[in-house]
Order: structure tokens, then sequence, then C-alpha cells
């Protein structure tokens, strides 16, 4: 079996990515950038991030394992002290092997410029934000004029990416079961002339939203951790990508528990 090793790039990521190594050419698995089956994210879930973007071209084949290396993390639910438990689940033979893989929906984003159109693909969500002056765009879904948005920012996350940026804007958690994009919005403001639903909005698979942001501003875009500085926007495309991202479960951790775990905690009264 053919793998890499994204780590954190810190001490304790770094120790345990070497820990691995050890482990895994014991085990005969081969250590391979350019093809791996497996790619475990060792670190953070911005660690996972970074590992999804590195493969993008081949998440159609690969399944991603997240170890953590501070809290328990929703892709990375993996404890460092568990490696070698891991390490046995991975070199399981098929039959035997409790290997499930799980994929979770993806966020496709079409950008239009003035020079042509480039496609992205979100793990946790696409966001557009202004820079000097607010963000004034019209929200078109399904090709229809929705709304006129003036504010920080809107901010288009997946199921996965549910739990990050899109929580702290008050969206809702969505079990990656779900095939959908959240919409939600960075700081609206109301009056007569813009008027935003206020809410945030779930939009089920074959729907798109359009947003099309008035101005020759410069405009903040970012995709998951990748950040740009843009001034040539015409429009953006968002919609459930036909793709999906792959992760290798060898063990049931359900989200809700991660959830709990994550944002509650396990004291019980
Ligand atoms: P970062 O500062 O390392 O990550 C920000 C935090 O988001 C980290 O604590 C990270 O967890 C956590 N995170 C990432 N994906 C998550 C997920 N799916 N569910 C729950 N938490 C998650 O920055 P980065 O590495 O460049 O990551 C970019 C991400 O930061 C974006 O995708 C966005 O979701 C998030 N972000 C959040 C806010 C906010 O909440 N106000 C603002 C901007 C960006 P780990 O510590 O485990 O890596």
């Amino acid at each position: 079996m053919n793998y890499y090793v994204v780590d954190r790039g810190d001490e304790a990521s770094l120790r345990l990515a070497e820990h691995f190594h050890k482990l895994a050419s014991k085990h005969g698995m081969i250590l391979d950038e350019g093809k791996p089956d497996i790619v475990l994210s060792i670190g953070g879930d911005g660690t996972m991030l970074h590992a999804f973007h590195k493969f993008i071209k081949q998440i159609d084949h690969i399944a991603f394992v997240g170890i953590h290396t501070g809290h328990l993390g929703f892709f990375a639910d993996w404890k460092p002290d568990e490696i070698e438990h891991l390490m046995a689940l991975i070199i399981q033979p098929a039959p035997a092997s409790k290997l499930k893989i799980v994929q979770y929906p993806l966020l496709d984003i079409l950008i239009t410029t003035e020079n042509g159109t480039e496609s992205h693909l979100a793990l946790n969500e696409f966001t557009l934000k202004g820079v000097e002056k607010m963000l004034v765009a019209q929200l078109n879904i399904n090709d229809e004029m929705f709304e006129m948005f003036r504010g920080d920012g809107i901010c288009i996350s997946t199921p996965s990416g549910s739990t990050a940026y899109n929580k702290s804007l008050g969206g809702a958690l969505l079990h990656p079961a779900i095939e959908a994009i959240q919409i939600a919005e960075i700081a609206s403001i109301n009056n007569r002339v813009y008027r935003t639903l206020g809410s945030p909005m779930i939009l089920p698979k074959h729907h798109h939203c359009d947003i099309y942001p008035k101005g020759h501003h410069q405009f903040v875009l970012s995709v998951d951790h990748n950040l740009s500085l843009r001034n040539d926007v015409v429009s953006v495309r968002t919609m459930v990508s036909t793709q999906k991202v792959r992760f290798a479960r060898y063990r049931p951790f359900p989200f809700w528990d991660r959830v709990r775990e994550a944002f509650i905690g396990f004291e019980e009264k």
C-alpha cells in the first residue's frame, strides 16, 4: 500500500510523522508522494485542509485519515497514542479489515472573471469579502434574483465545513450525509435599500447560488485556508459538487459524538 503523510510542522506532529514512517516501513508500506492510496494528516483540521488541497487532483481514489496532535478535530479523530493500533488496522488485509470509506460532499466554486472562468473545490467553505469597502453583491438562487447583500461578506460552506467558519457565523451544523451547501451572511446591513434574509440558508444538491459583486473593488476570496485578493471577479457560482472526499474509517465515530466532544464536552451531570 502506498501512503503519504502531511504534518502540521510543529514538533509533536513531526515526531509522530517520523514514528509513522518507521512503522510503515516495517510493514512494507511505500512512501509515495505521486500516487498514494492513503494520506495521513497529522496535526489538526487545518492540516487536513492542506492535505486535501495537496492531493486535490487525486481525491477520487485517495482515502484520508487524520491524527490530531492538539485537540480532537472533525477531520483528525485519532489520538497520537493510538498510532500503532491505527497502523495495525491499516495493514489488515481487506476481508478482515474494518475499513469503511465514508464520503463527504464538497463545494464547487466557479469564478467568472473578465478573462474567463476558473473552478475550485472546497472541503470547508468559500468566502467573499470586501476589502476597503463593504461587499455589495446581488445573490441569485437558481437564476432568480434573491436579494441584494451589503455587509462584510458571504460564506458558503459544505456540511463538514459547517462546524468551522459557518458555525462562528451562526450557521447550522449539517450532518455530512446531507448533500447540501449552506449560505451564511457575514455582518449584513439591512435597511430599505439593502434587504437580506438574515438567516442562514441550506441549498440542496442541484440548486445553485450566483453572487454578482457590484463595483470594481477589491475582494478577498477564500477557498478553505487559501486566500486571494482579486479585482477581476464578475460572478461566482457555488453548488454541491459531483466529487466527494473519501475518509478511511476504521471504527465508528458518529458526527454528533464529535460535535458533542468538540463543543459541549464530556461532563455528565
Ligand atoms: P486556522 O487558524 O488554523 O484554523 C482555524 C480553526 O478552524 C482551527 O482551530 C481549525 O482546527 C478549525 N477548523 C478547520 N476546519 C474545521 C472544521 N471542518 N470543523 C471545525 N473546525 C475546523 O486556519 P487555517 O488552517 O488556515 O484554516 C482555515 C479555516 O479556518 C477555514 O476553512 C475556516 O473554516 C476557518 N476560519 C474560521 C473563522 C472563524 O471561525 N471565525 C475565521 C476564518 C477562518 P485545528 O486547530 O484542528 O486545525
